[in-house]
């Protein structure tokens, strides 16, 4: 089972959920199963951030709405026949964090230490693009790299959180992929300067397709990871070797900062990050999450 935010040919968002391999309009699904169930009484749900913030955003909830519409034989109606595009499954998280060097073998390979503690920083939200958008190369910025990387999505705030509570706090999974303009990073590095900047160009920020809700995703910790450029394979690893695991990057995180619900932490990129040109297609695969393909201009 596996969410997504879209925005119909007429230009209205809704959440969409793949569901016995067919897109559905859930928003909809929603408002046929309140009728059923409760009157028409409850909120309306058009925006999949509201669902993560609402913590609302479960599998069990996803899964009683579409077997409750099967059994009843309203579901047909509702797969998705027109066209859409993709939007990023949450728009506008409050925080964009990324954990750098958390795979052994892409740390050594810009000659960089392993690190001893997770290392983090941040992108800027409004750097997102959804699956199928465009990302655009600055004019005179040298090379850009693709990073791709598995996203976790916060489901509820989380300040000083436990390794063993951490996975309570995670409302889901998806992809993203951490665009960076390497010169200027390793400039600025050079410089003593944060990377911030090499990192929050417009468009260097790929999210989605999907927002997999954590409990359809139990291997968490052992899920394989794929790069393609044009087709080609660039980085592939398993999620199994990550330096910190998921929970110990939601707790460490949380001793300095805040997570608020709908924020995204992407886990760290393994090797195999390479340029990306204008008219390339990279798409980054992580099993039982879905895809993230996007064109370069
Ligand atoms: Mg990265």
């Amino acid at each position: 089972m596996k969410a997504f935010s879209y925005k119909t040919d007429k230009g209205i968002l809704q959440i969409g959920v793949e569901f016995e391999d067919t897109f559905y309009n859930f928003s909809q699904a929603w408002e046929l199963y309140k009728e059923i169930k409760n009157n028409g009484r409850g909120p309306r749900l058009n925006f999949l951030q509201v669902m993560v913030e609402a913590d609302f955003f479960k599998l069990e909830t996803l899964q009683e709405v579409l077997v409750t519409l099967k059994e009843e034989g309203r579901l047909s109606d509702l797969e998705l026949k027109n066209t859409f595009t993709f939007e990023p499954p949450i728009g506008r998280p409050q925080k964009v964090l990324c954990i750098g060097r958390n795979y052994k073998e892409h740390a050594t390979e810009l000659e960089n230490d392993i690190p001893e503690e997770p290392l983090f920083f941040s992108k800027a939200p409004s750097a997102i693009i959804p699956h199928d958008g465009v990302i655009r190369i600055p004019d005179e910025v040298g090379r850009v790299d693709h990073e791709g990387e598995l996203a976790v999505v916060i489901g509820k705030q989380a300040r000083n959180v436990s390794e063993s509570k951490a996975m309570d706090f995670v409302a889901g999974f998806s992809i993203l992929n951490d665009v960076t303009a390497r010169e200027l990073q390793k400039s600025d590095i050079k410089a003593g300067r944060p990377w911030f900047r090499s990192k929050s160009f417009d468009t260097f920020c790929p999210f989605g397709s999907f927002l997999v809700p954590k409990g359809a995703v139990q291997n968490y910790n052992n899920l394989e990871l794929e790069v393609t450029v044009n087709g080609d394979r660039k980085q592939h690893t398993s999620t199994s070797q990550m330096i910190f695991k998921i929970e110990e990057i939601v707790a460490y995180i949380s001793k300095y900062c805040t997570l608020q619900p709908g924020d995204l932490i992407a886990t760290g990129t393994p090797a195999g990050v390479g340029e990306l040109h204008a008219g390339d297609i990279v798409e980054c695969k992580i099993s039982g999450i879905g895809n993230l393909k996007n064109r370069v201009e």
